[in-house]
């Protein structure tokens, strides 16, 4: 049953819901009239009887009109939470999910986490009570695999549709199929952009309803000459408004958060010479990892004589919106994924953005009134060097975490599975093959024990092979910590721009023995941990407290999965068997030195060099090792590999003999081929690959 019910603007809160820390009366009083004045509130009976007659209905609005907040919301008020089923609404970004439950939370005055609730990845803050849960689409797509019907759902809201994540994507088509067999199931795509058709025609042309912004003109400024450096030139603009233009806040699109702390630094800096005559400018970062209670900061209304400038991420183009912004400046980047089906290789790189998102950058600054938007580039490169649309992610991403998961839920027909826009052939061949690797397939394209292990756990597959693996190394212990400090998307160590010599020498004690990053970050947990996860000791050994926080969440929840499968927390001081367990999830991520100091990646050959920030690189007098295991690969000036560990390379073929021939992995001049098993290098001959026909059979 439904612990709280609204019937239109009115609110009952039933007795045994804990209502714990909500709005005094008059601030909800005060949310109720602003829900009114949303674009969307005028089609609310619209809506209803839209989603009453349609099983799937896809609803396009302008960014900031209600649709993520209003709509559960209703649906709600309406009934559909009744009898305890829930209304589920996916958003492509956790912090958004975040923000939103906890905004919607506040206009229903219910706590967070009972009536309103959020589910991210290593994050859970919903309840039995939770009827309204926003999701990552990455979550809902988690609960298919415990849940295939969905069945506790009455709606499912697929929000940010235009985004088009892989999650969203691979959503999508689970969603069109369970439909068909749940006629009461009702969808909800929503999308910011009007290519609604799409959508519309994927299910079967659904219904389409359009929700009309209020939306102010935007005058568009272009640069007369290409920028050499857009982040100062972004800041020297943003300067310039603050001391030329009337009232009204600020937003500037950066590319991730090392770049919005870098921007912050400088500004502060810049501003602190201004005087006093000049206005104050508050300066508010939000990008995914930004810490919850600084998140709130950027809704704050602006006090009056001061202006603020939102340092935002791709976020603030359609996941959120915030209030107040009259003038926008675009550089034109975002950070994206892309992938090189043939080698493997993925990476996350600047990248410039579509006409599309530069359009939604720009309609920013017309919410409230006339607004301005520079762009920071000519309009020049406008026309002839910006795509026109955003590619999907489904076709540039590394595909093995959504084979891996339709496996697990009894697809097997790849090929045929309902893609709004389908992979292309040789991403999944090329996942099929990974998976293959990694065990967690067989020769026909069927899960393995193996690969329904790794599939519990909510990583990509390397990351839960190297846990499945250190079973056999008996060192699960040390191999979720390492999991764990590899995942919290932040860095760990604190490096502030005064204090760097203090902070190498704090971080190079980690790395005594030159035991490589991954061992390194094992050492930074396990200290913490001794010291009672004491946030002192993070100050005084040059840690991000918060990151650590997050490792020891994750690492909680793995433990947990770890039970799930059946694998017995084992702990060892054994340092080879540590890295054999982490080589056994990243074999496919190895590199040899070169004679000219690079990196060449051993299975698609690939220069590559090791992470300035990488722990090899800070040892005074450091030799280069000769065979390296990565985590990821980025790319910026050069493509770099970041969290390195030196291996051995006949490990490689102990590990991987189906993947590495010994003569693939070791070459003359290594002094360590002595001691290679000769026999078992030589019996890994490529009669275990499969070859690609046998592929083609199972996809
Ligand atoms: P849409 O999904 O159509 O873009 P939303 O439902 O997200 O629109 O937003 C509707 C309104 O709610 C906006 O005016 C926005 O500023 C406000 N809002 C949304 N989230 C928050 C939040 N976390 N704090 C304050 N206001 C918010
Ligand atoms: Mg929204």
């Amino acid at each position: 049953k439904a612990s709280v019910l609204l019937e239109g603007d009115q609110m009952i809160a039933n007795g045994n819901v804990d209502v714990g820390k909500v709005q005094p009366s008059h601030q909800l009083d005060k949310l109720r009239e602003e829900r009114k004045t949303l674009p969307i509130y005028a089609f609310r009976e619209r809506l209803l009887q839209d989603v009453e007659k349609n099983q799937v209905l896809i609803i396009v609005g302008e960014t900031g009109s209600g649709k993520t907040t209003q709509i559960p919301q209703y649906l709600h008020e309406a009934g559909y939470t009744k009898g305890g089923k829930k209304i589920g609404c996916t958003q492509p970004r956790r912090i958004a999910a975040m923000s939103v439950a906890a905004r919607v939370s506040q206009e229903m005055g219910v706590k967070l986490g009972h009536a309103v609730g959020y589910s991210i990845r290593f994050e859970d803050c919903t309840s039995e009570k939770t009827v309204l849960k926003y999701m990552t689409d990455g979550m809902l797509l988690r609960e298919f695999l415990v849940e295939p019907d969905l069945a506790s759902y009455s709606v499912v809201m697929v929000d940010e549709a235009h985004e088009r994540t892989l999650s969203t994507d691979v959503l999508l088509g689970l969603l069109k199929d369970i439909a068909r067999y749940r006629p009461d199931l009702k969808l909800i795509i929503s999308s910011a952009t009007l290519d609604a058709e799409k959508f519309s025609d994927f299910f079967d042309s659904a219904k389409i309803l359009r929700i009309p912004g209020r939306r102010y003109p935007v005058d568009i400024h272009y640069m007369e000459a290409p920028q050499a450096d857009y982040l100062d030139a972004a800041i020297v603009a943003a300067l310039q408004i603050h001391v030329t233009q009337p009232p009204g806040d600020i937003l500037v699109f950066l590319t991730g958060q090392e770049e919005i702390e870098t921007a912050e630094e400088i500004f502060k800096h810049r501003t602190r010479g201004l005087g006093t005559k000049i206005s104050e400018l508050i300066i508010c970062p939000i990008y995914a990892n930004l810490p919850t209670e600084l998140q709130a900061k950027i809704f704050e209304p602006t006090p009056e004589g001061a202006r603020k400038v939102v340092l935002a991420t791709n976020i603030a183009e359609t996941s959120l919106t915030i209030d107040g912004i009259k003038y926008v400046i675009d550089p034109g980047f975002s950070k994206m994924k892309s992938y090189n089906p043939r080698s493997g290789m993925e990476s996350l790189q600047v990248t410039p953005i579509s006409k599309a998102s530069s359009m939604q950058r720009a309609g920013r600054a017309g919410r409230t009134g006339h607004g301005k938007c520079f762009r920071l580039y000519t309009s020049y490169n406008y026309d002839s060097d910006l795509d026109d649309t955003t590619v999907p992610e489904v076709q540039r991403t590394n595909l093995a975490n959504v084979v891996l998961t339709l496996k697990s839920l009894g697809i097997h027909d790849l090929v045929n599975f309902e893609f709004m826009d389908p992979p292309p052939c040789e991403a999944l061949l090329k996942a099929l093959e990974l998976l293959f690797a990694l065990g967690a397939l067989n020769k026909v394209g069927e899960l393995t024990k193996v690969g329904r292990r790794m599939a519990e756990f909510p990583v990509d597959p390397m990351l839960s092979k190297m846990i499945v693996a250190s079973d056999k190394y008996k060192c699960s212990d040390e191999v979720i910590s390492i999991a764990a400090m590899l995942s919290t998307g932040s860095s760990i160590f604190y490096r502030p721009k005064d204090k760097q010599v203090h902070a190498d020498t704090a971080r190079l004690r980690f790395h005594s023995g030159n035991v490589g990053d991954h061992i390194a970050l094992l050492k930074v947990y396990n200290e913490w941990k001794e010291a009672n996860y004491s946030t002192q000791w993070c100050y005084e050994n040059y840690i991000q407290v918060r990151s650590m926080k997050r490792a020891r969440d994750i690492r909680d929840q793995l433990e947990r999965l770890l039970e799930r499968v059946e694998i017995k927390l084992s702990s060892s001081n054994d340092l080879e068997a540590i890295k054999k367990a982490v080589t056994s999830g990243f074999f496919p991520h190895c590199a040899r030195l070169q004679k000219n100091g690079s990196y060449r990646t051993i299975k698609h050959p690939h220069t590559a060099h090791i992470h300035p920030s990488s722990g090899i690189m800070a040892l005074e007098h450091h030799v280069l090792p000769r065979c390296v295991l990565y985590h990821e690969l980025v790319l910026t000036t050069k493509e770099y590999m970041r969290q390195v560990t030196e291996i051995k390379p006949e490990w490689l073929v102990e590990i991987a003999p189906h993947y590495y021939q010994l003569n693939g992995v070791v070459d003359e001049d290594y002094s360590t081929s002595k001691k290679m098993p000769r026999g078992k290098g030589r019996a890994s001959t490529s009669k275990q690959i499969p070859n690609l026909v046998d592929y083609s059979i199972c996809v």
